[in-house]
């Protein structure tokens, strides 16, 4: 299934190329225009379908428009369930609340209470640092390098991309930049670096509000922090007196680990945000947990008129229930995520390790292929033969899948085929090509 090049189809994105600002950009990596969505598949105006392995960048863990989440939320409208809320009281809360508290806290026994910031990732980790330095009045967080945490300014402090943090046209201040575990090589432990910066009064890193960290680096390039790393950062944190925030939101909700992407290296995070698939539906939505005894808001001091998706809640409530109530959920993505693996590994041992090589955790996997124009060649060939893939990383060279987390191991394979067949058409004669950036 070939699809025709842009030019052709110029006519049919005149709308989109009139009056759509300059600014987006995945629209420019899959130019159709798409019409349905089902599953694991998106489709084209003109029927083409596409298996999707960008599902939202992870806003849609549990397909599009799953059936269950999808009848309970139309039940939902039919009856005139209150569809903007504010911060009220209501039912459509309350049930969310409850299911969660009961589904997802309860058995893991974490005490945090539950903040709704606006709807959006970077209004969490806004949120997160925001109360991180009320708390303890101190102005500095620490972040690491190719971290990503969003572009609203205080967020765009935390994220390391150049690119974004450029658009600021500003300076984004208050935060020091550590190297990420493996950023130095494997030989070299950065959490003992962050502690010795820490403990040496005259290093010039003051001690920090906040520690903020992805267990998995997603925008970053699927950087996995190994456990032991993870545990000796939340040791140093609190040390010093610093809180540590995971900012979960693209890790999160099943896509690495359990739950939260932090439940197998046993860290208990002062604060967690959490956004993209928390309502399963890709309605907006955002978290933020917060440790009970560090919940030292005033009422309204972060406030915003979008805290009350009603419809988000409908069907966060319904994904929980459905897919996370019994244990076997997260065991059959643990298995999916060792199928990734294998399939990824394999297709990596065709080539030398400085060509390709495979890297991410759980369902959050990839290929680092080296080079952005290699990356970029080998998701515009996936794409025309039917899948949609997208790249990460400081150079755009990893390409990254992020197929949902119920995919059937038919498509699961199909979507890998059509992957590994891509990488093989461009390897095959681009092999030599120098690494060229493309952003
Ligand atoms: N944190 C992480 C880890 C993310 O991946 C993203 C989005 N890619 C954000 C924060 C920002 O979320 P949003 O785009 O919803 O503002």
């Amino acid at each position: 299934m070939i699809v025709q090049s842009a030019p052709d189809r110029e006519e049919e994105f005149a709308i989109f190329n009139h009056l759509e600002s300059e600014v987006r950009s995945y629209a420019r990596s899959f130019p159709v225009v798409f019409a349905k969505a089902k599953g694991t598949h998106l489709f084209a105006r003109d029927g083409t379908a596409y298996i999707d392995f960008l599902m939202g960048c992870s806003s849609l863990n549990y397909g599009h428009n799953p059936p269950e989440l999808k009848s309970a939320l139309a039940d939902y409208i039919e009856r005139d369930g209150i569809t903007h809320g504010l911060d009220l009281y209501n039912e459509a809360k309350e049930s969310f609340l409850r299911e969660f508290r009961e589904t997802i806290l309860g058995p893991r026994q974490l005490d945090y209470v539950v903040q709704f910031p606006g709807p959006t990732g970077s209004n969490a980790v806004e949120a997160a640092l925001k109360l991180a330095r009320k708390i303890t009045g101190r102005p500095n967080v620490i972040a690491f390098t190719n971290g990503f945490h969003g572009v609203s300014l205080g967020a765009l402090s935390c994220t390391g991309n150049r690119h974004h943090r450029a658009a600021a046209g500003q300076l984004l201040g208050a935060v020091t930049r550590l190297p990420y575990d493996g950023y130095l090589g494997s030989a070299a432990d950065t959490a003992d670096y962050l502690d010795h910066l820490l403990s040496d009064p005259s290093s010039g890193v003051d001690a920090p509000a906040a520690v903020i960290v992805e267990t998995v680096q997603g925008e970053g390039g699927l950087n996995v922090a190994g456990t032991a790393w993870l545990r000796k950062v939340a040791a140093i944190a609190h040390r010093y007196g610093a809180l540590l925030i995971v900012d979960d939101i693209q890790a999160g909700v099943g896509r690495t680990d359990g739950f939260f992407s932090f439940e197998a290296a046993g860290l208990r995070p002062d604060i967690v945000t959490m956004a993209k698939s928390i309502s399963g539906y890709g309605l907006p939505m955002a978290l933020v947990l917060i440790d009970r005894q560090l919940d030292k808001w005033e009422p309204g001091e972060h406030n915003g008129t979008f805290r009350g998706n009603c419809h988000a809640f409908v069907t966060a409530r319904a994904a929980l229930e459905h897919f996370w109530r019994k244990d076997s959920f997260a065991a059959a993505v643990a298995e999916k995520g060792d199928l990734l693996k294998s399939r990824l590994d394999q297709i990596t041992r065709k080539y030398n390790p400085g060509q390709a090589s495979a890297k991410g955790r759980g369902m959050m996997r990839g290929i680092d292929l080296k080079s952005g124009e290699i990356a970029g060649q080998v998701i515009s060939t996936a794409f025309q033969n039917g899948l949609i893939v997208e790249t990460a990383g400081p150079k755009d060279e990893v390409v990254k899948c992020l197929p949902p987390l119920v995919i059937g191991e038919d498509q699961l394979s199909q979507g890998l085929d059509i992957l590994e067949h891509a990488i093989e058409s461009v390897l095959g004669s681009t092999v030599n090509i120098a690494r060229t950036r493309k952003s």
